[in-house]
């Protein structure tokens, strides 16, 4: 891996003498490189240049942004594989699904802006005035691990589209795709301190973006608990933010459902990326009379996500991203079998043979209790609970039954009822009979999962005020 210990500010790479932050290689737990744990005085200067740069940039011509982004599009396909490696050795995901995802949603998603850009007003006229959409101004971009390099371009791809300059301060975990990011950046025609990234902890170099009068407005992905800080440090100064946290989500399967194929979406969603997904469908919620069926088919498809390293290619399932997201998992273990669910595979401790590294066996729960801690608190890991339900009603309730809102799934042999229950669940997004993932389509949670949207036209609106102009 590239020297990662630089920080990035003012359109230059410094050097960094400070202390560093270790980063793990999922899979074997070795340390494969070092971060800055830069702090407050160095988050200053590169908020000062965000600043500095944002009267210049936020009257770009489309000409312009639209050249920035041709040229970070080239970038990222020309450093796919270096991308997709990174994610894969830092996070766990299966090198050929993290081609796939961690390299060609960053794409996808320039792409998509791309298109978007020269079709979006900026300007409309509502009677006598002009409705103006203006750059919200300086914006920090806080992100996590799981996704390393798609959430940071969700937010700075449509951030820089509008106008507005950016601070990035990635995760501490898994932060070596916004240095390829930045070094891409770099080569591009993007004036110097339109972007700047600073990696260090959140407790440091986080605070100082959320807190900084010049910022103004603070994009963040990440957990509820952080999300919940962040909301509370904008209103001191009447910040702006968007928030994308964590979620619950339900995949509900209806008695006509076709069983089998609800059961394996619903499984491999759960576990994809060993169960780092905000938006993983952790709850599955089946007729009484179906449940122990659900779990045989349910551990039939967990027994085929063969656990490894995530550089084979044999590999469904690998590691978690760090020691402490483990141990985390583990203690879930534990807890739902205190709390009298059935465990049906998998159980807290490695899988044979991968107790180096941060593995966890991919673990199947039933006869989950709807209100125990198992059923309503975010895991982040490959474990799934099964819900056993009465009636309709009652599937309504448990899928709603949480704070989260983010994410859902809905089967049935009858596509109009199932879109009929889908209106009904409280959450950003709900797959109907295994629809497929779209980009192009508003993406953000209800509750505590989140406050925005992201991706589209939703994502481009986040970064905008609305000024208008009485004529
Ligand atoms: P986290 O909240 O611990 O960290 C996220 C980021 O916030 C990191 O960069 C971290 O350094 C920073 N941070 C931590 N404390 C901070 C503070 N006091 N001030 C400012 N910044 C601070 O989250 P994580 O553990 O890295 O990520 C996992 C979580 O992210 C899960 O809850 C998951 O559901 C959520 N997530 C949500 C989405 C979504 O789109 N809704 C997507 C991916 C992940």
């Amino acid at each position: 891996m590239n020297d990662l210990s630089k920080l990035y500010i003012n359109g230059q790479w410094e050097d960094w003498t400070g202390d560093t932050l270790d980063v793990h290689e999922a899979a074997t737990g070795e340390v494969m490189a070092k971060v800055p744990a830069a702090g407050r005085d160095e988050m200053e200067r590169a908020i000062a240049a965000a600043h500095a740069a944002f009267d210049s940039w936020s009257e770009s011509t489309l000409e312009q942004r639209t050249k920035v982004l041709e040229q970070l599009l080239d970038g990222l396909k020309a450093r796919a594989d270096e991308i997709a490696e990174t994610v894969s050795r830092e996070v766990g995901m299966p090198l050929k699904l993290a081609g796939q995802i961690q390299a060609g949603m960053p794409i996808l998603t320039t792409q998509s802006y791309l298109k978007l850009l020269p079709e979006f007003a900026f300007s409309e006229r509502v009677g006598n005035s002009e409705v103006q959409y203006a750059p919200v101004g300086v914006v920090g971009c806080i992100t996590p691990w799981n996704y390393p390099l798609h959430q940071v371009m969700l937010k700075i791809v449509p951030a820089i589209a509008a106008g507005c300059t950016v601070v990035l301060k990635p995760s501490e975990i898994a932060p070596g795709t916004a240095f390829i990011l930045a070094d891409i950046l770099d080569q591009t025609d993007l004036p110097k301190g339109v972007f700047n990234m600073v990696c260090g902890l959140g407790q440091t170099a986080g605070d100082t973006l959320i807190k900084h009068p010049q910022v103004n407005m603070v994009s963040f992905t990440g957990s509820t608990r952080t999300g919940h800080l962040i909301a509370h440090a904008a209103a001191d100064d009447f910040k702006r933010y968007a928030l994308e946290m964590g979620g619950k989500s339900a995949s509900v399967i209806l008695p006509d459902a076709d069983l089998k194929a609800a059961v394996k979406g619903t499984v491999n969603n759960c576990l994809l990326n060993s169960g780092q997904t905000c938006t993983a469908l952790t709850r599955m919620l089946v007729p009484a009379s179906q449940h122990d069926e659900a779990c045989e088919l349910a551990a039939e498809a967990v027994a085929k996500m063969t656990p490894g390293n995530p550089l084979e290619e044999t590999t469904r399932l690998g590691p978690l991203a760090s020691a402490q997201q483990r141990d985390k998992v583990f203690d879930y273990i534990r807890l739902g079998q205190e709390e009298g669910a059935t465990l049906v595979a998998g159980g807290a401790g490695a899988p044979d043979g991968l107790e180096q590294g941060y593995f966890a066996k991919a673990t199947v729960f039933g006869n989950v209790k709807p209100d125990s801690r198992l059923a309503q608190e975010e895991i982040f890991g490959p474990v799934l609970c099964v819900i056993p339900y009465a009636d309709e009603a009652e599937a309504i309730r448990i899928a709603n039954g949480t704070a989260y809102g983010l994410s859902g799934a809905v089967w049935s042999g009858d596509a109009d009822k199932a879109k009929k229950i889908a209106g009904k669940l409280r959450t950003g997004q709900v797959f109907v009979n295994g629809g497929a993932f779209n980009p192009q389509a508003p993406f953000g949670g209800f509750g505590h999962s989140g406050v925005g949207r992201e991706f589209g036209k939703w994502g481009l609106e986040e970064f905008l005020e609305v000024r208008s102009l009485q004529l």
